[in-house]
């Protein structure tokens, strides 16, 4: 394929508006996989079919007929949730134009206004499409409206598709083709190759995806690694075809993907660029990492399985670069990691990795946001000469006698709404110390409002008021606004005078009090009874400021099949036996694992 029959494109989306589909659609009409089966092709993992959300960003590669010539088109499916921007901005970078996809019975919807503004920033031709338009109630027309609105869009470049029933499937890749310009790589230059993904496969190693810029890559080529200097040999290249297909030869223009021997994990950067051996080229400005916002601990169930923990860790993370990864100890836990990640379902869906392709069982910490201190003096050895420590652990934050001044991250907020709910979403603004900064119309039914919001109050619980206020109508997004002075202080939870390192947790001043007598009271729920009372107590600087007793109570499972057959009363009892083994034992007390999470949400 000659470069100017090559296009490089992704679709961009609010989450369900169709892009998985779409991107089966354009594989089955190109040939790609059969028409019917295979379902969501490009969703390979498992936890990405079963929440229906693309998690981590594919490609595929298509070979499409356009007026009698052949075209390469090579498709990059990002993720729409919020906490994946990361793996969006990283797509952008090896596309040059991307389909803007709109559901025209929802509209659109706060994710539709990030991802068009990183499109726009990374300079990308973008078609707009309407999906969904089968629908009875669809309005096609509104939401146009609303794009030209909110995005300054022509209606009259605007397609219509259903994604599902295959209407209009053919004009967009027609569109892809007249639209979107080819990439601008030179054959004949030196190689200059970049790490747009990487991967690890359980039986291949280390896979890389490359974007050729310039120069042509074949297997069993020398090529050396700009920033460490390291050569491979490349045993294998190909392209995704959905799946991998080897080839002799990648160039440029081309994506594709890459193997080469790599045996550390830390050899397959990110934004790093690839040239032949001995002819070095300017590498490519690398990416912007990504910034974790949440950190928990993550601990072994058991501390004899913490090599399992950190050779599962170890593979994760190199599919996963935007996870961040600290040693940890906890006297009460042992050895363990903390963990930084890009949001909630970031960490929710990087546990359930763990557990579904690694078989390990783990222990999580409350999450928390990065808290800044500035401390008393100038240099203070304690913490190596600084002024400002950032604090991932609740438990390590210093003494407050020595701290000055407290700042925590913001984030700045976008929510788009059905304009009835105004005065609810003002108040629910409100309650999570959210200030609006700017409030339009996008159509004369929707309202768009912006807001600026301490992280940790967004974190938990903030979408599903959202959603419940709204009944479901209301979508969000949120980005990165730094930090801001705040006033904070630490929280400290104890069942009969231990404290509970899982749930100690730094949470501001106006907050203290209500947020330790609902914890408590939700320990008091979420704790079974046991054969002692067990008091608990919320504390701030040693002094309780709540406080609940969980009565004694004595549960005989097998009382209720009293006479009963002995195999019921042999299964109750196995039950009961796998139900301790994910119990967690404070002092003499058992908890259920999964209770922290449960527990911070109201
Ligand atoms: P993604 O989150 O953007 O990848 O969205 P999916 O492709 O997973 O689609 C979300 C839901 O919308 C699925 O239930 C699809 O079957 C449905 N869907 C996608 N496209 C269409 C369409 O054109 N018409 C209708 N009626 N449903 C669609
Ligand atoms: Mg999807």
């Amino acid at each position: 394929f000659p470069v100017e029959n090559i296009r490089n494109f992704c679709i961009i989306a609010h989450i369900d508006h169709g892009k998985s589909t779409l991107a089966d659609r354009f594989l089955e009409i190109t040939g790609t996989i059969a028409k019917g089966n295979n379902q969501q092709v490009l969703d390979r993992l498992q936890v990405e079919r079963e929440r229906g959300i693309t998690v981590k960003a594919q490609t595929a590669s298509l070979v499409h007929t356009y007026k009698g010539r052949r075209y390469l088109l090579n498709l990059i499916d990002t993720p729409g949730h919020v906490d994946f921007h990361y793996e969006v901005s990283r797509s952008l970078k090896a596309c040059n134009g991307a389909i803007l996809l709109v559901d025209a019975n929802q509209g659109v919807q706060a994710q539709t206004v990030a991802n068009f503004y990183m499109a726009f920033e990374a300079e990308l031709i973008l078609i707009p499409v309407l999906n969904k338009i089968d629908l009875k109630n669809a309005q096609p027309e509104q939401v146009a409206e609303q794009m030209h609105n909110v995005f300054d869009i022509e209606k009259s470049e605007i397609l219509k598709i259903s994604a599902k029933q295959g209407t209009g499937i053919d004009e967009l890749l027609s569109a892809v083709i007249e639209r979107i310009p080819s990439p601008p790589g030179d054959r004949s230059k030196p190689l200059k190759a970049f790490v747009f993904d990487s991967w690890y496969d359980r039986y291949k190693g280390v896979v890389a995806h490359l974007a050729i810029c310039d120069g042509v890559i074949k297997k069993g080529e020398r090529i050396t690694c700009a920033s460490s200097g390291k050569t491979y040999e490349l045993t294998e290249v190909g392209i995704m075809y959905p799946t991998q297909v080897p080839c002799d030869t990648l160039y440029a223009g081309q994506v594709g993907y890459a193997m080469m021997n790599m045996r550390n994990v830390d050899e397959a950067q990110v934004g790093d660029t690839f040239f032949h051996e001995k002819v070095p080229v300017q590498p490519l400005p690398g990416f912007r990492s990504a910034t974790p916002m949440v950190f928990a601990g993550m601990f072994p169930s058991e501390q004899t399985d913490f090599l399992t923990l950190r050779n599962a860790i170890e593979k994760l993370t190199l599919n996963d670069r935007s996870v961040q990864v600290k040693m940890d100890n906890s006297p009460a836990l042992g050895q363990g990691y903390r963990l930084g990640f890009l949001g909630l379902l970031h960490m929710d869906v990087f546990n359930q990795r763990l557990e579904q392709e690694f078989d390990v069982s783990t222990i999580m910490t409350a999450p928390n946001v990065a808290y800044k201190m500035k401390i008393k003096g100038e240099k203070n050895i304690k913490f190596h000469g600084s002024d400002e420590v950032t604090v991932l652990n609740p438990c390590l934050m210093p003494d407050p006698a020595i701290i000055t001044e407290y700042y925590e991250p913001m984030v700045n907020g976008t929510i788009i709404s059905p304009a009835e709910y105004l005065n609810q979403l003002t108040a629910l603004c409100h309650e999570h110390r959210g200030r609006i900064k700017d409030q339009v119309y996008i159509d004369n039914t929707r309202v768009m409002m912006q807001a600026k919001f301490p992280l940790s109050e967004i974190l938990v619980d903030f979408f599903d008021e959202l959603k419940s206020i709204t009944s479901g109508y209301a979508s969000f997004d949120y980005e990165d606004a730094g930090y801001e002075i705040t006033e904070v202080l630490k929280l400290t939870f104890c069942l009969n005078g231990r404290e509970v390192d899982e749930l100690t947790m730094i949470c501001h001043v106006s907050r203290a009090r209500e947020t330790a007598s609902r914890i408590c009271l939700k320990l008091k729920e979420t704790i079974p009874r046991q054969q002692f009372v067990i008091s608990v107590q919320g504390k701030v600087n040693q002094k309780v400021i709540a406080r609940e007793d969980i009565k004694a109570f004595r549960k005989d499972v097998t009382a209720k099949c009293y006479g009963g057959d002995v195999s019921r009363k042999m299964k109750l009892l196995k039950q009961q036996a796998e139900g301790k083994k994910r119990l967690r034992r404070i002092g003499n007390i058992d908890i259920p694992n999964d209770a922290f999470l449960q527990i911070l949400k109201k």
